[in-house]
């Protein structure tokens, strides 16, 4: 990939007022644009110096700090200047703007999304699995999803990987260099252990999946549905699930209003819930309106992990829901939540049925709100380890399941008797190309535009 290195220029906080606010700039030398912004002052690096940001004609636009930071030795790599004004949209963009200016007859310009994050990959400050990992601790909805992705920005996850890189790298080397000497090749094996390292790497990168294949979850929650009449306590549920998690949980991004849509946290796992209150089967009562509402639920309902079906459990099943039930999508799996037990004299109780999970509860009385929980981390695949996690993306699990699939092929032509040593050496490659992909070693343009595009300006 070509890096284009013309100075870069972006509000780097988040839109709206805050105590402060930062624009940032980077490029390959800033020095001009220190000079026109600061005439007759001298930043030192990596010093604070406070100071008033003026206008081309000498009005002060804002007092506050500016910080240079001399490349290598900053988060892109190449000379980066931030200016920390005071937090409100039209301040910044003001100073913005003068940098703008400032900067322009250097070629100074707007940041595309996610460019400096960008630019810190492309001069090997990250790898492409820290630089998914900034992205990923911005928007982390929940706190172990956040520890998960500190980690991964930390290089725990790339250096996991790394090794897992280098180990495939060296046993295929052994195998390459055999393919040399074919007179030897018959108990190379034998005598390398190829097979007994190459179980050994299997086994690494299964407890790599493992850990990842967890920390997905941390990351992308699990779909539930709830459906249920008026009064049967859909909103006491929630709220019973929710616990103390409740303040912490920040609402899903793109949430439409139209549809009641919330995020509560069981052990860190994202619930994101949608509410079908109104939802009915469509028949011919229903108007246009109302029917473009439900048939978005509908959608919804077709999306889910998990369907959570409430009912009374004094009353039964309502007609209506028996229409609903029949109609829910094959496949997706039901939890029956049968509420208030405490006026109908049930137990609290989980029983596994073969249309699906029963489980009878109080959502007032907080009897059997474990076991619903308990239910959905079984359903999730939540397995707790206490163990750390990556906070792994649909990409790397990917590469992940392919390079287990090549690693296998490459012990089947191990095991058999007529052993292929190229064979085996071809798919430990191919296997080594799809780790290295993780970390960005080996990825495409086109893979590097989809993942920084997705950044927002001034990350
Ligand atoms: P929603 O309309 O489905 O959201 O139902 P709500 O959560 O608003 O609950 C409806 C009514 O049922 C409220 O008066 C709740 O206090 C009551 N309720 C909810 N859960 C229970 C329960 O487990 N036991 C009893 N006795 N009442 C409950």
């Amino acid at each position: 990939m070509k890096l284009d290195t013309s100075p870069i220029a972006a509000i780097a906080t988040a839109p709206g007022r805050g105590g402060i606010g930062v624009v940032r700039a980077s490029g390959k030398s800033l020095a001009p644009l220190l000079v026109a912004l600061f005439p007759g002052a001298t930043l030192a690096p990596r010093h604070a110096t406070y100071l008033p940001f003026r206008q081309a004609d000498g009005m002060v636009i804002d007092q506050g700090i500016a910080i240079y930071f001399k490349g290598p030795h900053s988060y892109t790599g190449e000379d980066v200047l931030e200016l920390q004004g005071h937090g409100g949209p039209v301040v910044l963009q003001m100073l913005l703007a003068r940098v703008l200016e400032a900067g322009a007859g250097a070629g100074l310009r707007l940041a595309e999304p996610g460019e400096f994050t960008r630019r810190a990959y492309l001069n090997d400050k990250l790898d492409l699995a820290q630089a998914e990992a900034v992205a990923d601790l911005i928007d982390a909805s929940t706190e172990a999803a956040a520890r998960s992705a500190t980690q991964s920005l930390s290089g725990e996850f790339s250096r996991t990987i790394h090794a897992l890189v280098e180990q495939t790298t060296g046993l295929r080397m052994l195998v390459e260099a055999t393919l040399d000497f074919p007179e030897e090749e018959i108990d190379f094996l034998e005598k390398s252990d190829a097979r007994g390292q190459l179980a050994v790497i299997i086994a690494s990168l299964e407890a790599v999946f493992q850990k990842a294949a967890q920390g997905a979850l941390l990351r992308e929650g699990l779909n539930v549905v709830l459906v249920g009449q008026p009064n049967v306590g859909k909103s006491s549920l929630l709220n019973a699930l929710a616990g103390a998690d409740v303040a912490i949980v920040t609402p899903v991004a793109g949430t439409t209003r139209d549809k009641v849509s919330e995020t509560i946290q069981i052990e860190g796992i994202p619930l994101n819930i949608i509410d079908t209150a109104g939802i009915r089967v469509i028949d011919h009562a229903v108007d246009v309106v109302e029917r473009i509402g439900i048939e978005r639920t509908w959608l919804e309902v077709g999306k889910a992990d998990v369907i959570m079906h409430l009912l009374d459990a004094g009353i039964g099943p309502a007609r209506a829901d028996e229409d609903i039930v029949a109609a829910f999508p094959e496949g997706i799996p039901v939890v029956r939540i049968w509420n208030k037990i405490d006026l109908s004299g049930h137990k609290a109780s989980v029983d596994a049925q073969d249309d699906a999970t029963h489980v009878y509860l109080s959502a007032q009385e907080h009897e059997g709100i474990d076991l619903l929980r308990a239910e959905l981390l079984r359903i999730a695949g939540w397995q707790q380890t206490g163990e750390s996690l990556f906070l792994a993306r649909e990409r790397h699990l990917i590469a992940l399941r392919s390079a287990r699939r090549h690693l296998e092929l490459a012990a089947e032509h191990a095991a058999q008797s007529d052993q292929s040593l190229d064979l085996f050496a071809e798919e430990l490659r191919l296997a080594q190309l799809q780790l290295s992909s993780i970390t960005g070693e080996f990825s495409s343009d086109d893979l590097l535009g989809v993942i920084f595009s997705r950044f927002c300006i001034g990350k």
